[in-house]
């Protein structure tokens, strides 16, 4: 342990330079490579034109700062106002603007999962591997659409169960095909040769020549960042999750050849070992980290600006009290090591918040008991489990992720200039961390400054309605004949207006235009219907 000390307030102050530890922004003392820095998606199909205001909304701005009362106002893909929005009065009176009337619910920012997968069916995942290229893309899609639904905007991508499935969704999301939130996608988890915690889905390497053949493989798929799987875990009953399968050699090749080609790391990290050498060469995202010991912690405060880590508890916590329905008893999974490395990763995990290390929620969903949609359960692990404050679960589920996503400037965070990724919460999470998890209290969703949930009671309407005014009937009884001046000398009928000086051209009610008088009489005037817009005389 390193040495921890408390101030004259009780605030914990950091074992190694005496600094007060920020337990709200640890991310902001987080500073990955800039050379790491992944490509700046954007998505498309947000019109400049939009006018969007929230008016008397509870804001939570992501800072960590008290909640305060106001207003936002969105313009194209980003907010423009927060708090008080000059000129209010006129955006209010003006039909262009969108008002949306908050009654003091909470706007805050999308949410982000540092731990996902897209492509996780829900079931058995043993028949991932075996599932069709075309059924699995559509299953991936779902899930992308899912994470939106459930109020997130930001999903970092933690492995793709076939190669190029998190790329192509990530890429019909950024080009407006298909509803999503921001995502950084992921190929294959990498692992050595019997190494698999899932049949068909793992790409194999052993030894760090094929490590880094593997991982140029992946670059060129178009992967934002690489995933590892070095330790086991229990559920495979035959990798144990404190063991460690990488050698050094093989994590430091990985960790060069990924920062080369400008992509960061991430790793299936349970056990001890696999922790350290995490630390020791490099893998920027620590995944799980149960196993983690007093030596692995004191490196891993020592390194704090280079790591996040992601413990994905929701999966341990289901795992053990919840997966009875499918089979998996609790009796099972005591006996198999999962209670005992909850408790475990519990108190390591604390120890990492107090300390200032970064730990962002993010849950590795998609499992038969862990189902799609119930992500942010997290944030009520890390309130009830971890010693974080509801503030500083929202905080490490926005700011935080923005920061994973090196993009803390312009996401995560209610603010000017910010992208308008958020959600509108019937209820105030800051006294109820769960009510984040009731979709029906996930009033608007919006990304990239366009709605993606709302309902139409929302819209506060403005406008003073118009009466409305009975055309006019007038008998199109005026006949003229003319010629059409395409070259094919062809005749059409038309009225005549005389007092516009314009000609309507006439049709047959099936739409087919009328070419000569007889045809006029055969079907009477009542079967004949205007055929297009009207033209000048003089046009023709
Ligand atoms: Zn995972």
């Amino acid at each position: 342990m390193a040495p921890v000390a408390v101030d004259g307030s009780g605030r914990l102050l950091n074992g190694f330079n005496g600094h007060k530890v920020d337990t709200m922004n640890p991310h902001d003392l987080v500073q990955f490579d800039k050379s790491l820095t992944p490509k700046k998606y954007e998505i498309k199909g947000t019109s400049p034109d939009s006018k969007i205001l929230f008016t008397d909304v509870n804001i939570i701005d992501s800072t960590g700062s008290d909640p305060f009362q106001g207003d936002v106002y969105i313009e194209g893909e980003r907010v423009k106002f927060v708090g008080s929005v000059p000129n209010k009065d006129s955006l209010i009176k003006n039909s262009n603007v969108r008002k949306v009337e908050g009654r003091g619910r909470t706007l805050m920012s999308g949410l982000g999962d540092a731990h996902v997968h897209f492509s996780w069916n829900e079931g058995d995942l043993g028949k991932l591997g075996g599932l069709g290229v075309e059924e699995h893309t559509l299953l991936t899609a779902r899930s992308a659409q899912t994470y939106l639904d459930s109020g997130y905007t930001m999903c970092f991508g933690a492995a793709s169960a076939k190669e190029r499935l998190d790329c192509v969704v990530r890429d019909a999301i950024n080009a407006g095909h298909l509803p999503g939130p921001r995502y950084l996608a992921n190929g294959k988890e990498i692992a050595v040769p019997d190494g698999d915690l899932v049949a068909g889905i793992t790409a194999f390497a052993s030894g760090p020549l094929e490590m880094r053949e593997v991982i140029r493989h992946h670059v060129k798929l178009g992967v934002d960042q690489i995933k590892l799987s070095m330790s086991g875990e229990q559920i495979t009953e035959t990798r144990d999750a404190q063991d460690c399968y990488f050698t050094d050699e093989e994590t430091a090749a990985c960790v060069d050849e990924g920062h080369r080609h400008g992509r960061r790391l991430c790793a299936h990290a349970r056990a001890r070992d696999s922790v350290k050498q995490c630390v020791k060469h490099g893998v920027d995202i620590i995944y799980h980290a149960s196993w983690i010991d007093d030596e692995g912690m004191d490196m891993l405060e020592k390194n704090k600006t280079k790591h996040m880590v992601a413990p994905g508890l929701n999966w341990l916590i289901a795992t053990i009290y919840e997966s009875g329905a499918f089979g998996y008893s609790f009796e099972k999974a005591e006996q198999v090591g999962y209670k005992k490395e909850l408790d475990v990763a519990i108190k390591g995990l604390k120890e990492m918040h107090r300390r200032g290390i970064t730990v962002l929620p993010g849950g590795d969903y998609g499992f038969a008991w862990t189902p799609h949609g119930t992500y942010a359960r997290d944030l009520e692990h890390f309130v009830k489990l971890l010693d974080f404050t509801p503030m500083e679960s929202i905080v490490a589920a926005t700011a935080g992720v923005a920061k994973l996503f090196m993009r803390e400037e312009e996401l995560g965070k209610i603010k000017p200039g910010y992208y308008a990724d958020c959600i509108l919460v019937d209820g105030d999470p800051l006294k109820d961390i769960t009510v984040l998890q009731d979709h029906d209290k996930l009033n608007v969703i919006m990304i990239n400054g366009r709605i993606h949930k709302a309902s139409y009671k929302e819209f506060l309407r403005t406008e003073t309605p118009q009466a409305t005014i009975e055309p006019q009937a007038v008998p199109l009884t005026n006949y003229v004949a003319y010629s059409l001046d395409d070259g094919t000398k062809r005749t059409r009928i038309g009225h005549l207006d005389t007092k516009a000086g314009t000609i309507i051209p006439l049709s047959f009610a099936s739409g087919t235009p009328l070419e000569n008088l007889y045809q006029t009489i055969e079907i009477g005037r009542d079967q004949i219907i205007p055929g297009g817009e009207a033209f000048a005389l003089t046009e023709r």
